[in-house]
């Protein structure tokens, strides 16, 4: 589960990671409000799990109220990267002097934790990596061993970190190896982690990946859960109990089983479409499950065609047929569906929706023909 940035900050202030004071608004009202709480200068700040708000505009230093509340207008409903901004982050804004980078993910090659340190912090991580591979400094933990306080002091020197700054790093570093393993994050990330110009190391940005696997001992994560899903599409999935992952394609693709739905995701690329999600039924899925997998793609505004492919093993293809029949009399579908139904019952299946004489749905044999299908209908109505 990805952490908000709000929420990740909330995280590390259980390990003591030092961050600025602040407080979350879903409404202009309430940013006004939180800005005057954390005083100004304030930073507004767009919550949406994606990186590079700042660029996008997504971020904005405010000096009085009525920048507070001009921000606010243009940061809520902004969207970034296919992400819309429905919460915002205020804090009292730093004074920054330099911007360093620090992180612990999993190195799943080495079998090891990976601590990542470097005195180029607030860009694009990724870029550092590619034009200056030399400016991050990279050292590998054993989780029996853990990270001393001088390893952490050695790391920060040798990534170039500034002397005044290099106890405030090697003490957040520490910090948040706590985070990352007493947590159980697969990922925690600082950027940038600052030196203000009185000489306090401190947490701008926070980037929190919790281990799912773990959840059954943090039930405490459910207080993050409810919101911190990418759109409430995902949460009516996990209500329907449907395995949904939201994509960014125009294939709403619906099958049985987390394998042929891998598959059809593949069969959709081979044929030049993009899938709009992942959804795996389940095994023996009857109609009720179908209705509710339909009713969740539905609600997507990018989905330009549904492709339901069923093999029919546990599952009845006669079964399935009904529910489409059956979610089809009480949702209106945006987007055509093509169908292909194969395996037990499959005859069966395709004489029910033959003889129902569906508006708007296409039967066919093969996965690679309903592949195809699908694609040609998202390319027909581009361009119309
Ligand atoms: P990201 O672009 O989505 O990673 O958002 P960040 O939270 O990392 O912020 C991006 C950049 O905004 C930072 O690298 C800073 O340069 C700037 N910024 C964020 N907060 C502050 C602040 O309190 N004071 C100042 N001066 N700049 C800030
Ligand atoms: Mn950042």
């Amino acid at each position: 589960m990805d952490l908000f940035e709000y929420q990740g900050k909330q995280y590390f202030a259980r390990y003591d990671i030092p961050t600025s004071p602040g407080g979350v608004a879903d409404s202009v009202g309430e940013a006004i409000e939180q800005a005057k709480a954390a005083g100004f200068p304030a930073v507004v700040k767009a919550q949406v799990q994606v990186g590079g708000r700042g660029k996008a505009g997504g971020i904005r230093l405010v000096n009085n109220e009525q920048e507070a509340k001009e921000a606010a207008e243009f940061i809520l409903g902004l969207d970034i990267k296919g992400h819309v901004v429905k919460r915002l982050w205020i804090e009292h804004a730093s004074d920054i002097k330099k911007e360093y980078y620090a992180s612990f993910t999993l190195d799943r090659n080495a079998k090891l934790h990976l601590a990542m340190v470097s005195a180029k912090g607030g860009v694009d991580i990724e870029e550092v990596a590619v034009t200056d591979p030399e400016a991050i400094k990279r050292l590998h933990i054993n989780p029996i061993d853990g990270i001393s306080y001088d390893q952490a002091l050695e790391l920060a020197k040798s990534a170039g970190i500034d002397q005044e700054a290099l106890e405030g790093v090697a003490d957040v570093l520490v910090k948040l190896y706590e985070c990352y393993t007493l947590g159980d994050a697969d990922l925690a990330e600082i950027n940038p982690l600052i030196l203000t110009p009185q000489g306090k190391v401190h947490a701008l940005d926070a980037k929190v990946t919790l281990d799912d696997a773990a959840a059954f001992r943090h039930p405490e994560w459910e207080a993050f859960r409810g919101v911190s899903e990418l759109d409430g599409r995902e949460r009516l999935a996990k209500e329907k109990h449907l395995n949904y992952i939201g994509l960014d394609g125009s294939v709403g693709i619906i099958a049985n089983g987390a394998g042929l739905a891998m598959s059809t995701l593949d069969v959709v690329n081979q044929v030049g479409g993009t899938a709009a999600n992942f959804l795996d039924l389940g095994g023996g899925a009857g109609a009720d499950v179908m209705s509710a997998a339909l009713e969740v793609i539905n609600t997507d505004d990018r989905v330009e065609v549904v492709l339901v492919n069923i093999f029919g093993g546990i599952t009845r293809c006669d079964e399935v047929a009904k529910g489409i029949v059956d979610a089809l009399s009480s949702v209106e579908m945006r987007s055509p569906i093509v169908i292909r139904l194969d395996g037990t019952n499959a005859d069966e299946g395709r004489k029910i929706l033959a003889d129902a004489d569906l508006r708007g749905v296409i039967i066919e044999k093969t996965m690679i023909g309903a592949a195809k299908r699908a694609v040609e209908i998202v390319d027909e109505g581009a361009s119309k």
